[in-house]
């Protein structure tokens, strides 16, 4: 019975871990994780689009900020032109002033003049005309008439002189860059009431703009001038050509004609990523988002795995829970690291006693101590006996068989740290085994009476010769006593004496028979001492007679002289040799009576296997009849129970001899007889020193 049994027939609740996996509800909590990842996908959303719209802002910031500043410019340019025009036209009306009241000395007068236009570049030169046109003073040598002015500044005098207001007249566009253009200021002069002249003062236009727009304005911005119809009067373009990107136009509204300044920045639209700093703070934020990603995914992963391992330990821990086998571990100083609920059950003490607990342990029974004792010495040194059968003690006293499998426990690392146990309690086993044992002996007992029905008639037969013998021997005495009475004296002792022995002798054969026919039948429990081979067939040698006589069967034993004493149970083999001579004989009964012939041998051979016990000598007993054989398909079954080919037979006779061989440690065979019939031989260990003669070594009992 293989050590399994016990709980072969429970594994089946154990060993089926996919089905039994799909049986735990361990998912994970699906609907909490969807909303747990709700809040952070908003927040990275919103990070996105406020990292996307914060460039974008700054670019329309920045835009808006630029436009704010041409227009600033624009202005201030526009007033500081409009300021120096102003400052000009002051002192032209000034001088004016002084020309039409006749104050001022026409040198003095003259020297003003060439002052003003030295010291503003803008203006080019101051003329005097008196009321006919002529010129009367000049702040250059030049000398022309005012009919010769152009006639757009002509029709302006004429509406200065008639409204009696300084007026500008309007520039005449450009036929090309490379011709001067002017701006002319006509001042009237009028003495009271009486138009005395015009004082022209002649701006050069570009001058205008290169003289009184500042370089860092020019620098960034193409400067126009241009008239009503929107025609470019000059155009100033230092840092070239403007981008119309940021533009403004500026009315400079003089008295008599309106110009307008345009301005159009050199500058273009501001870059979405201007500084380096937005272009860290998107690598930085990119980043985040990268290892946000990646926590998610570790998240994710870790998730996963927790899931998983949490399957595994459910699943373990039912695996545990239903085993029926205990299971043990030890540390390396022998001290319990964990126990299984079966063997919690096993020994009936909870875990919490159980773990951490040192030798000697709780269900260590008192009387299989020292046993324990020297296991434990060899846990301490590193060594375990792999399977081993004691006896444990459960909380309630009682004694209980356990098979123990010992191995190493290993962790990851390949490092030992520890033993691992697993405890099978074999009671039932040990149950089993009694009853089979107890049955056996049983099987073998009836098979013995069977026998011994069988050969009960031919006993008697037997036992009737002796008896017959012992009755004529004694009635001879008794009537050699009787005469001896008759005549005393007559009594003849040498006649007396060999007649008594001989009764004597017959009625010892007589004992003997009926001796062996009682110990045959007696049941009783194996036990294996030293004997003899010739021992064993002389005890049984009168009952294979008693049945090879009545077959007309002659038999002859041939036993080595040397032969050495072989430990065996006498009765057991005693049966063994009756059984195999008895069907010997019974083979031989359809063959002419002059090759009936019976033959027991018993010599040394060579131990065929190593597992045999003995040292490596057995001595073989062959049984060799000259019978009709065995055919194949009896061969195949000759040893199972109950199977027979004779009318009578049993059919347990194999079986119980098989048993009894393998008992012994030897193996029952057989083979064709070369000269036709069979032979059965089984082998015997020898007696080797220092051998258990015991009468309950079938099991070798480990504790
Ligand atoms: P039984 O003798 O009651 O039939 P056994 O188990 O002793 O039961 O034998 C089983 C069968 O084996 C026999 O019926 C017989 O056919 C066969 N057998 C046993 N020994 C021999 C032999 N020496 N020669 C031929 N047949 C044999």
């Amino acid at each position: 019975m293989s050590p399994y049994n016990v709980c072969e027939p429970r594994s089946a609740y154990i060993m089926i871990p996919k089905p039994f996996r799909q049986n735990f509800n361990f998912t994970l909590p699906t609907r909490r994780q969807g909303w747990r990842w709700v809040l952070p996908v908003l927040l990275v959303l919103l990070f996105l689009s406020t990292l996307l719209w914060l460039p974008w802002q700054t670019q329309r910031m920045e835009s808006s900020e630029r436009q704010e500043q041409l227009i600033a410019d624009t202005l201030w340019v526009e007033q500081t032109i409009r300021f120096q025009l102003g400052r000009h036209e002051e002192n032209l009306r000034l001088i004016a002033n002084e020309i039409a009241s006749g104050y001022g000395a026409e040198k003095r007068l003259r020297d003003r003049l060439v002052t003003m236009v030295r010291a503003n570049g803008e203006l080019v030169r101051i003329v005097q005309f008196n009321a006919q046109g002529a010129p009367v003073m000049s702040s250059d040598d030049m000398s022309i008439r005012l009919q010769e002015l152009p006639a757009n500044s002509l029709a302006t005098a004429e509406r200065a002189r008639k409204s009696k207001t300084p007026l500008y007249a309007q520039p005449a566009a450009l036929p090309d860059l490379a011709t001067p253009v002017t701006l002319d200021y006509h001042v009237p002069l009028y003495s009271g009431d009486t138009y005395a002249g015009m004082l022209t003062a002649s701006y050069s236009i570009s001058s205008i703009l290169s003289e009184m727009v500042p370089w860092w304005f020019a620098q960034d911005n193409e400067i126009l001038l241009t008239d009503q119809d929107d025609t470019v009067i000059d155009r100033r373009a230092a840092g070239g050509p403007g981008r119309n990107v940021y533009t403004h136009r500026r009315a400079l509204d003089l008295p008599g004609v309106s110009l307008t300044l345009r301005t159009n920045s050199v500058k273009g639209e501001p870059k979405l990523l201007p500084s380096l700093l937005v272009g860290s703070v998107i690598a930085l934020s990119l980043g985040l988002l990268w290892s946000l990603g990646a926590l998610w995914r570790d998240i994710n992963r870790r998730l996963a795995a927790e899931g998983a391992l949490r399957q595994q330990v459910a699943f373990r821990t039912a695996m545990e829970n239903s085993l029926m086998t205990g299971l043990r571990a030890r540390d390396l100083t022998g001290r319990i690291t964990y126990v299984n609920p079966s063997f919690c059950r096993m020994v009936g003490i909870p875990a919490e006693e159980l773990i951490g607990k040192a030798p000697p342990m709780p269900y260590w029974a008192p009387e299989a101590m020292n046993e324990y004792n020297q296991r434990f010495t060899q846990v301490l040194a590193g060594t375990v006996t792999p399977q081993f059968e004691t006896i444990f003690l459960r909380a309630n006293g009682e004694r209980f068989p356990v098979l123990i499998f010992e191995s190493p426990l290993v962790d990851d690392s390949g490092k030992q740290t520890g033993w691992m146990g697993s405890i099978l309690d074999i009671s039932d086993r040990k149950q089993a085994e009694d009853l089979n044992r107890r049955q056996q002996e049983k099987l073998q007992a009836s098979a013995r009476l069977a026998t011994m029905g069988e050969i009960a008639s031919t006993l008697a037969h037997e036992l009737n010769q002796p008896l017959a013998a012992i009755s004529s021997y004694t009635t001879g005495a008794l009537n050699m006593i009787e005469k001896n009475a008759e005549n005393p004296g007559k009594l003849n002792l040498d006649l007396l004496k060999p007649a008594l022995e001989k009764a004597g002798t017959q009625a010892q054969r007589a004992g003997q028979i009926i001796r062996s026919v009682h110990t045959f039948v007696k049941r009783r429990e194996p036990s294996r001492e030293p004997t003899t081979v010739a021992m064993l067939i002389d005890n049984v040698m009168p009952l294979i007679e008693l049945q090879a006589r009545q077959f007309f069967v002659s038999v002859r034993t041939e036993i080595d002289e040397d032969l050495p004493p072989v430990l065996a149970d006498r009765v057991l083999l005693e049966q063994v040799l009756l059984n195999l001579t008895r069907n010997a004989i019974e083979a031989m009964q359809g063959i002419a009576p002059e090759r009936r012939i019976l033959r027991i041998v018993a010599r040394r051979v060579a131990a065929r296997t190593t597992d045999e016990p003995g040292s490596g000598q057995n001595v073989e007993i062959a049984v060799i009849d000259n019978g009709h054989g065995i055919p194949a398909e009896v061969a195949e079954r000759l040893f199972s129970p109950f199977f027979s080919t004779k009318a009578e037979g049993m059919g347990m006779g194999l079986n119980i001899c098989r048993t009894a061989v393998e008992f012994h440690g030897g193996k029952l065979i057989h083979s064709d007889n070369p000269e036709g019939g069979t032979i059965f031989r089984f082998t015997l260990p020898m007696l080797a020193e220092g051998m258990p003669v015991d009468g309950d070594s079938a099991i070798i009992r480990e504790t």
